[in-house]
Protein backbone atom coordinates (compact mmCIF):
# COMPACT_ATOMS: atom_id res chain seq x y z
CA UNK A 1 0.00 0.00 0.00
CA UNK A 2 1.45 3.34 -0.58
CA UNK A 3 2.31 5.82 1.94
CA UNK A 4 0.30 9.09 3.31
CA UNK A 5 2.47 11.82 3.07
CA UNK A 6 1.47 14.65 5.38
CA UNK A 7 3.30 17.67 4.29
CA UNK A 8 0.74 20.30 6.12
CA UNK A 9 1.64 19.23 9.25
CA UNK A 10 0.66 21.72 11.29
CA UNK A 11 -2.77 21.35 10.68
CA UNK A 12 -2.10 17.61 11.03
CA UNK A 13 -5.36 17.35 13.46
CA UNK A 14 -7.63 18.36 10.82
CA UNK A 15 -6.10 15.62 8.34
CA UNK A 16 -8.74 12.35 7.62
CA UNK A 17 -7.54 9.32 7.01
CA UNK A 18 -7.97 5.70 8.05
CA UNK A 19 -6.09 5.01 11.23
CA UNK A 20 -6.08 1.06 11.15
CA UNK A 21 -4.66 1.30 7.90
CA UNK A 22 -1.01 2.10 9.14
CA UNK A 23 1.20 0.62 11.75
CA UNK A 24 4.31 2.94 11.58
CA UNK A 25 5.55 6.40 10.42
CA UNK A 26 8.63 8.63 9.74
CA UNK A 27 8.58 12.18 10.91
CA UNK A 28 11.51 14.15 8.86
CA UNK A 29 12.53 17.09 10.40
CA UNK A 30 15.53 19.72 10.46
CA UNK A 31 17.82 20.75 13.26
CA UNK A 32 18.64 24.14 12.16
CA UNK A 33 22.05 24.31 13.47
CA UNK A 34 24.40 21.54 15.82
CA UNK A 35 24.05 21.09 19.64
CA UNK A 36 24.16 19.14 21.99
CA UNK A 37 21.79 17.72 23.26
CA UNK A 38 20.84 15.29 26.48
CA UNK A 39 18.51 12.12 25.13
CA UNK A 40 17.21 10.75 29.20
CA UNK A 41 19.46 8.21 29.97
CA UNK A 42 20.47 7.56 26.83
CA UNK A 43 23.02 10.19 27.59
CA UNK A 44 24.26 13.21 26.02
CA UNK A 45 25.54 13.19 22.60
CA UNK A 46 26.33 15.92 19.78
CA UNK A 47 23.59 16.26 16.33
CA UNK A 48 25.06 17.64 13.63
CA UNK A 49 23.12 20.08 11.46
CA UNK A 50 21.13 18.77 9.36
CA UNK A 51 17.96 16.76 7.78
CA UNK A 52 16.71 13.69 9.90
CA UNK A 53 14.47 10.99 9.70
CA UNK A 54 12.73 9.49 12.82
CA UNK A 55 10.40 6.19 12.19
CA UNK A 56 8.39 4.80 15.19
CA UNK A 57 5.38 2.56 15.28
CA UNK A 58 2.02 2.65 17.14
CA UNK A 59 -0.24 -0.03 16.70
CA UNK A 60 -3.22 1.90 17.49
CA UNK A 61 -4.07 5.43 18.22
CA UNK A 62 -1.56 6.35 15.35
CA UNK A 63 -3.01 9.62 15.01
CA UNK A 64 -2.67 11.06 18.37
CA UNK A 65 0.79 9.39 18.56
CA UNK A 66 1.97 11.89 15.75
CA UNK A 67 -0.17 14.48 17.02
CA UNK A 68 1.80 14.49 20.34
CA UNK A 69 5.47 14.30 18.34
CA UNK A 70 4.14 17.70 16.59
CA UNK A 71 3.21 19.02 20.15
CA UNK A 72 5.66 20.97 22.05
CA UNK A 73 3.71 21.18 25.20
CA UNK A 74 4.46 17.30 26.76
CA UNK A 75 6.53 15.45 29.06
CA UNK A 76 9.17 14.52 27.90
CA UNK A 77 9.32 10.60 27.62
CA UNK A 78 10.61 9.00 24.46
CA UNK A 79 14.09 9.54 23.20
CA UNK A 80 12.39 11.61 20.32
CA UNK A 81 11.01 14.01 22.08
CA UNK A 82 14.33 15.50 23.60
CA UNK A 83 15.45 15.70 20.53
CA UNK A 84 12.06 17.82 19.48
CA UNK A 85 12.02 19.47 22.57
CA UNK A 86 15.26 20.73 22.69
CA UNK A 87 16.60 21.26 19.68
CA UNK A 88 14.61 24.05 18.32
CA UNK A 89 13.50 21.03 15.35
CA UNK A 90 10.56 21.58 13.25
CA UNK A 91 8.83 18.59 12.07
CA UNK A 92 7.91 19.34 8.14
CA UNK A 93 7.01 16.25 6.57
CA UNK A 94 4.93 13.11 8.08
CA UNK A 95 5.01 9.68 6.40
CA UNK A 96 2.48 6.43 7.36
CA UNK A 97 2.92 3.26 6.17
CA UNK A 98 1.44 -0.01 6.78
CA UNK A 99 5.30 -2.01 6.62
CA UNK A 100 6.64 -2.46 10.61
CA UNK A 101 8.61 0.04 11.74
CA UNK A 102 11.95 -2.04 11.35
CA UNK A 103 11.16 -2.75 7.54
CA UNK A 104 10.59 1.27 7.18
CA UNK A 105 14.08 2.21 9.34
CA UNK A 106 16.13 -0.51 7.44
CA UNK A 107 15.04 1.06 4.07
CA UNK A 108 15.73 4.52 5.18
CA UNK A 109 19.23 5.34 4.24
CA UNK A 110 20.97 7.70 6.53
CA UNK A 111 23.49 8.23 9.30
CA UNK A 112 23.21 6.65 12.41
CA UNK A 113 24.46 9.64 15.18
CA UNK A 114 23.50 7.99 18.27
CA UNK A 115 23.34 4.11 18.70
CA UNK A 116 20.04 3.12 19.81
CA UNK A 117 18.18 6.09 20.00
CA UNK A 118 14.11 5.08 19.82
CA UNK A 119 15.70 1.28 19.42
CA UNK A 120 15.96 -0.02 22.88
CA UNK A 121 13.10 -2.42 22.70
CA UNK A 122 13.56 -3.23 18.93
CA UNK A 123 13.56 -6.78 17.89
CA UNK A 124 15.23 -6.22 14.58
CA UNK A 125 18.66 -5.60 15.30
CA UNK A 126 18.06 -1.54 14.31
CA UNK A 127 21.32 0.05 15.79
CA UNK A 128 18.98 2.83 15.67
CA UNK A 129 15.86 4.49 14.59
CA UNK A 130 17.28 7.80 13.53
CA UNK A 131 19.28 8.39 10.74
CA UNK A 132 20.73 11.63 9.60
CA UNK A 133 20.19 12.16 5.75
CA UNK A 134 22.07 14.77 4.81
CA UNK A 135 24.01 17.72 6.64
CA UNK A 136 22.78 21.53 6.01
ZN1 LIG B 1 13.99 -1.51 14.59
Amino acid sequence: MKPLEINDVRNFASIQFSENLYNSYQLFFNLPSGQNIAVGKLGRFKFPAGTYVYTGSAKRNIKSRIARHISADKKLKWHIDYLLSEGGVTIYQVKLFSKTECELNKEADGIIVVPRFGSTDCRSNCISHLKLLRNI
